[in-house]
């Protein structure tokens, strides 16, 4: 009786601390989203430099960046080298594993199509994105738990006045 009454106890106890500890999760959770966004942000300017599309890319576990990637698509000759499929392929071999359960991708725009795929087949659990893609039929939130940053607008003006000098460099 009395043991049982110590671990109700124990177990109400533990599940305010877990609330808790989630909720702390949470808060830390969204306020790191701004930091890897701006580090996705400096890795898509080292694309630029290279006469990239400039797009930058992370996967995060616990908190631990385990991948990053810009485009390299004319620097490799290779249709498939965007910055989330480096970010992926490092990732997996960071954990040495292809399955990269409970990673979130970090990405200065939202995924292509193909990109799509590779998370897919990555098992990510969640994309975060900084700029939407103005010039497509499709939501990647179709395909995949991808999710607009919208609380950074410093940083998607200087994210998009990048993308826009790279064109303007083009025409
Ligand atoms: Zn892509």
């Amino acid at each position: 009786m009395c043991n049982s009454n110590v671990g109700t106890k124990s177990g109400s106890e533990d599940s305010s601390f877990n609330n808790l500890l989630l909720c702390a999760l949470f808060i830390c959770g969204d306020s790191m989203d701004i930091d890897y966004l701006t580090e996705c942000v400096d890795l898509a300017i080292r694309a630029s430099e290279l006469d990239e599309v400039p797009v930058g890319a992370l996967v995060v576990k616990n908190n631990k960046i385990i991948g990053r990637g810009y485009n390299k698509k004319e620097s490799s000759n290779l249709c498939t080298r965007h910055a989330e499929v480096e970010a992926i392929e490092k990732a997996n071999k960071s954990v040495g594993s292809w399955r990269l359960d409970n990673c979130v991708l970090y990405v200065t725009l939202e995924p292509c199509l193909m990109c799509c795929g590779a998370i897919l087949e990555s098992r990510i659990d969640k994309v975060v994105y900084l700029s939407k893609r103005t010039n497509v039929l499709y939501n990647s939130s179709d395909y995949i738990n991808s999710i607009l940053y919208d609380d950074a607008v410093d940083l998607k003006e200087k994210y998009l006045d990048i993308l826009s000098d790279f064109f303007k460099k083009k025409r």
